[in-house]
């Protein structure tokens, strides 16, 4: 989709420090780290949020979710990751491509 930073990681049209890719998604550092490790995982179909997703979007939501323990274990996550996907303006989302964040190192603070 045209202006979205996500949509033109994904067409390589901007840089990414890229962790994974697959026919489904795409798995990049997050460029402002919250946590030793902070990952972003991104569907290649352009979708605005968890807010518009439905039936149609179960086999990729289940293919984001569980990449999540294979991507926290290649990091070295052994004792365990927080993931977080916030939702529209209310939810603190800044880009319009849903993602989940992927984060870990050390003890995260509580929630
Ligand atoms: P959210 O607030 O859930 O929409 O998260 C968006 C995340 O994308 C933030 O944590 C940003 O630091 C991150 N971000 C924004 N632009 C880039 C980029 N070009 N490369 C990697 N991460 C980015
Ligand atoms: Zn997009």
């Amino acid at each position: 989709m045209t202006n979205c930073i996500f949509c033109k990681i994904i067409e390589k049209q901007l840089p990414s420090d890229l962790i994974h890719e697959d026919d489904k998604i795409i798995v990049f550092k997050d460029i402002r780290p919250k946590a030793k490790v902070h990952l972003l995982i991104v569907p290649k179909e352009h979708i605005k949020s968890l807010a518009e997703t439905n039936t149609k979007h179960a086999t990729l939501l289940a293919h984001m979710l569980l990449a999540l323990p294979e991507l926290a274990k290649a990091q070295g996550l052994a004792h365990g990751f927080r993931t977080v996907i916030n939702t529209g303006v209310e939810g603190g989302q800044e880009i319009d491509h849903i993602h989940f964040h992927l984060l870990g190192g050390g003890i995260l603070p509580k929630m």
